[in-house]
């Protein structure tokens, strides 16, 4: 394996002929490099998704309902102030907020949900709207991305979750995702975000209709950005779960976890310039994270006691606390309980202690519903 930055032509090499056991020990090696010591990180965290209505018709999506439509719901800012201060009294410390474009939401409602959420738990991190949100509120508004950016900056949020990437490419997105915002837009709205001072993610969705060379591409436009902004906090890649998606019928099964381990092992090699790979035991299972803790991933995600997202492509888990622990423990690793910032929480060192094994399962206290993704 190459000690030098990567280029394409070799990560492309390495994603698709490397074996997967060289694969996962350079990145696995380099993720110690740049985190020394045995810690694997995770956010109690909470996903109220706001609205299911949605015009972009994404085809992995099984999450949306089209305006009028049966099932479709809006919370009320205050009934998200109400969510999220339930999972605050549960210990979540971030809410990670993402919602359909719904034509009747514009910036006003948005402002009215970080004012409810701060009333009703005050002091959690507002960790809220993708880019493709950022650009529905602006078209909605008539405003640019800066200004939305600005008023929700103003408001006191200051991250952003990298979700709606899906494939940097647009080649890939016209088929995928033909009126979401292009590839060029979604970076174009980080670095905006980034310039004013948000720290973000950034994501990939993978498994669908790209090709190795797509997935390769999209961590290039990555770093290449993060060269210059150095905003981005973590990576966290996930494949698509058919569900009842339209996309379902084209592609009917989900990608394998030994090629999960090979996308969380590249991207942990491609982006040396990212501080931290994300494991997501709730898109992939509980055994898929815990190898890709081997992998290069460093974080463990976000326990997300609020998920609709996956719901409806019927991949929906829960777990407990005690569950995440035991699973990151099992993996041979110390779990340190995180802020949204990764910072270390001063009470959680290495969390409460985990008798039970780690369960995860369906959670039946969530409404049927997402295909994208969570995106923390
Ligand atoms: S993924 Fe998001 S933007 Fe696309 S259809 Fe679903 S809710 Fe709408």
């Amino acid at each position: 394996m190459p000690a030098h930055r990567l280029n394409q032509a070799e990560a492309y090499n390495l994603l698709v002929r490397a074996p997967l056991i060289e694969l996962m020990s350079a990145a696995d090696r380099l993720r110690r490099e740049l985190h020394p010591g045995n810690e694997v990180t995770y956010v109690i965290d909470t996903n109220p998704n706001y609205t299911n209505v949605c015009i972009t018709d994404c085809t992995f999506c099984s999450f949306y309902r089209k305006p009028g439509q049966a099932g479709a719901y809006t919370l009320r800012p205050e009934q998200v102030g109400e969510r999220v201060a339930l999972a605050q009294a549960q210990g979540a410390t971030t809410v990670l907020l993402q919602g359909g474009h719904n034509p009747e939401l514009g910036l006003a409602y948005c402002l009215e949900v970080i004012d409810a959420i701060k009333a009703a738990a005050p002091g959690i991190h507002l960790h809220l709207f993708s880019p493709a949100e950022i650009d529905h509120v602006a078209k909605v508004e008539g405003l640019t991305w800066n200004e939305v950016l600005q008023a929700f900056w103003d408001r006191g949020q200051r991250t952003m979750p990298g979700g709606g990437a899906e494939i940097l490419v647009d080649r890939v997105r016209r088929g995928i995702s033909p009126k979401k915002i292009k590839s060029d837009t979604w970076l174009d709205i980080m670095l905006a975000a980034h310039e004013i001072g948000y720290k973000t993610s950034a994501t990939m969705t993978y498994g669908h209709r790209e090709s190795e060379q797509d997935i390769i591409e999209h961590l290039f436009r990555l770093r290449q950005l993060q060269d210059h902004t150095r905003g981005f906090y973590a990576f966290i890649p996930w494949s698509f779960k058919p569900g009842n998606s339209p996309l379902s019928r084209l592609v009917p099964t989900a990608a394998l976890p030994s090629y999960y381990l090979r996308v969380i092992a590249i991207a942990r090699l491609v982006l040396d310039n990212f501080p931290h790979i994300q494991a997501s035991w709730f898109g992939e299972g509980w055994r898929a994270g815990q190898l890709a803790l081997h992998a290069g991933a460093d974080d463990f995600g976000g326990l997300l006691l609020e998920e609709n997202v996956l719901y409806q492509a019927d991949h929906a888990f829960a777990t407990t606390h005690a569950g995440v622990l035991n699973t990151i423990r099992q993996a041979g690793f110390t779990p340190v309980q995180r802020t949204t910032f990764y910072e270390k929480c001063a009470s959680s060192q290495d969390g409460p202690a985990a008798a039970a094994p780690p369960v995860i399962k369906r959670n039946p206290g969530i409404p049927a519903q997402c295909a994208a993704s969570p995106a923390n």
